[in-house]
């Protein structure tokens, strides 16, 4: 499986270590290679190949990067995908003052408030419309797309909040890092899972 990421992760690392490659550029494919990593990590601990298509994933601010659930056991995974040496960030925590950390509970339930009540209307929609669903790609300037994404975040959002609830929520921070030679194997920042009374585990 790690060959696999190798693999499939080859033209990412050209890019990232071309000189050609704007700055900008780098950092949509440092993202890119941070979810990969992450998708990774979740097929070496399960030991089956997962895919993009085992997730939803979200772009930009204010989200997750990568949600799945398990309908056999309630349970909620997000991933926190990290790219290249960037680090874990801080942001306002739900009661307007103490900052949380990026990889803590109250950032998910910071993230989790702000998904489930987006008012998003941007363009980078993964969900399409159900006139667009055929061509399998959303348009960005479709309004009707537009508002799919916002429901799929919405109810993303509600579900991270459910799960959290009912102490059903695991999170895992993983890297995605490379060297001149190729991408290295993904590296798990942070994991734990949630229990009922508010509190984390080590997982
Ligand atoms: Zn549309």
């Amino acid at each position: 499986m790690l060959l696999d990421y190798r693999n499939d992760t080859r033209p990412l690392h050209a890019q990232l270590t071309s000189a050609s490659t704007s700055q900008a550029k780098k950092r949509k494919v440092s993202e890119a290679l941070g979810e990969e990593a992450a998708i990774c990590a979740n097929s070496l601990r399960e030991n089956k190949k997962k895919t993009q298509s085992d997730y939803q994933i979200f772009d930009g601010r204010d989200v997750v990067d990568l949600f799945a659930e398990n309908p056999a056991t309630g349970e909620v995974e997000i991933k926190e995908a990290k790219g290249g040496k960037s680090q874990y960030g801080t942001r306002k925590g739900l009661s307007g003052t103490k900052p949380v950390k990026q990889c803590t509970l109250p950032y998910v339930e910071t993230i989790a408030h702000k998904m489930s009540n987006t008012k998003y209307k941007g363009r980078h929609s993964r969900a399409p419309c159900a006139a667009h669903k055929p061509t399998g790609k959303s348009v960005p300037t479709c309004k009707d797309c537009q508002r799919a994404e916002r429901l799929r975040r919405q109810e993303v959002g509600q579900k991270i909040k459910r799960a959290i609830a009912v102490g059903k929520l695991r999170k895992t921070g993983v890297r995605g890092d490379y060297n001149k030679s190729g991408v290295k194997p993904p590296e798990i920042l942070t994991s734990w899972r949630s229990t009922t009374t508010g509190t984390t585990i080590p997982v």
